[in-house]
């Protein structure tokens, strides 16, 4: 009899302990990390420490960009990142540095390239407590990545005139179309803004309009409007919470999710992901460097951390993302722990433990 009873309590704690390796096993993600140049280094620190006082189920693998010249001088990301990359699909990348010449590329538009990352997304929400111009900021900038003004393509006709290429393609138009419906049904959002200048450049932006307009066709339960991008800027000074999901091409893009960036507070308490085809996204602050800090442990991780909920958000990993993005929230309207650049005079690791604790208190 106590045999039995010995023997059964062996198989089950070989049983519990067999059940905890595979779901430690199933659940453990990895992701790669781009810690980057500057502050990158200690923000990417304040992000992984956070995860882990929150038991975020992720297995960070860094990995290096650096490009690399191949052969007849195209500048490559380098074959183990890229694997990397290929195998996890995910990423999380701090700022990187652009070194200054004529030849070397710009970092993000080389890993949008190499990964095919077509959609950047820049979710613009008011942070209760952070003081602002507006307090009830609440859109998401989704900006065209690949092509349009930015495709890359110059050249000098004659000495002393440029001319530069506005590529915009059906196919693009109507991927990027499509993600922002997709986009807004999946987080709950009840409208589409496509933003342009189609009656100034009426085939390249005529055409990035009409994609959005069939896209609109396909997903009546959104609203769809449309803008001229001048208007929206007027608008969006006078009353940013008229807008709700906003499409736009790459130029358009680039600078309007700064202007919204600047509604809420600034590039460092903005998320950012670049998202490609077949899950793949690679989530990252969009503040430079700032060099005049680094090292000093005065960085505000929060655009970082705020990327990485993102990117948890990306994974289904909801229930880790709300606690992470709750924990931030409440340690900045409770005001008394904050980095300078939010008016306090907290160091990085402050804000850090400060933001642990909160997870913690939630357990
Ligand atoms: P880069 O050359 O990499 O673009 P930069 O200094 O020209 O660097 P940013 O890095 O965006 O541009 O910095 C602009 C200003 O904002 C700097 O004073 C910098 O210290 C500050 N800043 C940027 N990001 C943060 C952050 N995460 N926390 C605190 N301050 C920041």
């Amino acid at each position: 009899m106590a045999g039995k009873v010995w023997r059964s309590t062996v198989l089950q704690a070989l049983r519990a302990l067999k059940n905890e390796i595979l779901q430690s096993r199933s659940f453990m993600k990895t992701v790669c990390l781009i810690p980057g140049d500057g502050i990158g280094p200690e923000i990417s620190t304040a992000v992984m420490k956070i995860f882990e006082t929150a038991k975020a189920p992720i297995k960070w693998e860094e990995i290096n960009v650096t490009p690399l010249q191949g052969p007849g001088g195209r500048w490559v990301i380098p074959q183990e990142a890229k694997e990397s990359m290929h195998k996890n699909k995910i990423g999380l990348k701090g700022p990187l540095k652009t070194p200054i010449g004529t030849d070397h590329p710009c970092m993000n538009l080389l890993l949008g390239k190499t990964f095919g990352l077509y959609a950047n997304v820049r979710p613009c929400v008011s942070i209760e407590g952070y003081k602002t111009a507006y307090t009830d900021v609440n859109l998401v900038t989704i900006r065209e990545n690949t092509e349009g003004k930015y495709s890359g393509i110059e050249h000098v006709i004659v000495d002393g005139v440029v001319q530069s290429i506005k590529l915009i393609t059906e196919q693009a138009s109507q991927r990027i179309a499509e993600f922002a419906f997709e986009y807004a049904k999946s987080n709950q959002r009840s409208s589409v803004t496509a933003v342009h200048k189609a009656n100034i450049m009426r085939m390249s932006d005529g055409l990035f309009l009409r994609k959005c307009r069939e896209a609109a066709e396909k997903h009546r339960d959104i609203k769809f409007t449309e803008m001229f991008l001048d208007t929206v800027c007027l608008h969006m000074v006078q009353d940013p919470t008229q807008f709700d999901v906003l499409v736009m091409p790459n130029l358009y893009g680039d600078i309007l999710s700064d202007l919204c960036a600047g509604l809420i507070g600034g590039l460092a308490v903005t998320p950012s992901g670049n998202i490609g085809a077949e899950g793949v996204a690679i989530f990252e602050s969009v503040h430079g460097t700032a060099p005049d800090i680094a090292g000093k442990d005065l960085a505000n991780p929060t655009a970082l951390l705020l990327s990485a909920v993102m990117m948890l958000r990306h994974m289904a990993l909801h229930g880790h993302a709300n606690k992470i993005e709750t924990a931030c929230f409440d340690t900045i309207r409770d005001k008394k722990v904050l980095t300078k650049d939010l008016g306090g005079n907290s160091k990085c690791s402050e804000f850090t433990e400060a933001i642990c604790q909160k997870v913690q208190d939630m357990d």
